[in-house]
């Protein structure tokens, strides 16, 4: 899938497309994945949008070394193995995942599943929120149409 992306001082913004076609955009019904530290220039945390056929799963487990990941289910269904144990995920899943588990995630037998993979150093986040964000006293630009 070729995207554009605009890079602006202080943003850059590319569009995927509907989750739903996203899993479409490749030749027949393949994974589709795309990364988007690279995409994007993210600097602090890695992310991937991943869309699998029915009957699909990662070719491998993996384990990370010192990333903790977060996956969000946001259509279909399937299951992850974390460790040993098996869970079902479907929309709105949040699945946070320690880096030293052992983990896998596969589609359903007749369902597609796309997930979003969010991946930061564990421990990493030295403050959110209040202690992060500044108000800024604006008003939008422009009409809203
Ligand atoms: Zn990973």
């Amino acid at each position: 899938m070729e995207l554009t992306v605009n890079k602006s001082k202080t943003f850059t913004h590319t569009d995927l497309g509907a989750f739903g076609k996203f899993l479409q955009d490749g030749p027949g019904k393949k994974v589709s994945k795309q990364f988007l530290r690279d995409l994007l220039g993210l600097t602090g945390m890695e992310i991937s949008v991943t869309a699998y056929p029915p009957a699909t799963a990662t070719p491998f487990f993996h384990s990370h070394k010192q990333n903790e990941e977060l996956y969000i289910v946001i259509q279909g269904e399937g299951q992850m193995q974390l460790d040993d144990e098996l869970i079902h995920v479907s929309e709105g899943s949040l699945v946070r995942v320690l880096p030293e588990c052992s983990r896998n995630i596969r589609s359903g037998p007749d369902t597609d599943l796309v997930f979003l993979c969010i991946q930061a150093k564990q421990g990493s986040l030295e403050q959110c929120n209040k202690d992060d964000g500044v108000r800024q006293n604006r008003e939008f630009a422009g009409s809203t149409k």
